[in-house]
């Protein structure tokens, strides 16, 4: 991650270019939690396929986060 036009402010800074800097950083973290959530979901999904021995469903479901 860049880090060329972060200095050490706090959220509160006003200058353009760290607004821009926080904000695509806000972006990126929003992103990475979706991710997690959704591997998350996918995972106690394909846990539930295994638990009922259905072990194919379970390879597909997996297989779909690798895309
Ligand atoms: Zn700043």
């Amino acid at each position: 991650m860049p880090h060329d036009n972060i200095h050490t402010c706090s959220y509160s800074c006003e200058r353009p270019a760290c607004i821009r800097a926080q904000r695509d950083e806000l972006v990126q973290r929003l992103f990475e939690l979706v991710a997690e959530a959704v591997a998350a979901e996918r995972e106690a999904s394909a846990k539930v396929c295994e638990a009922y021995k259905f072990a194919p469903a379970a390879e597909a479901i997996r297989a779909r986060g690798k895309t």
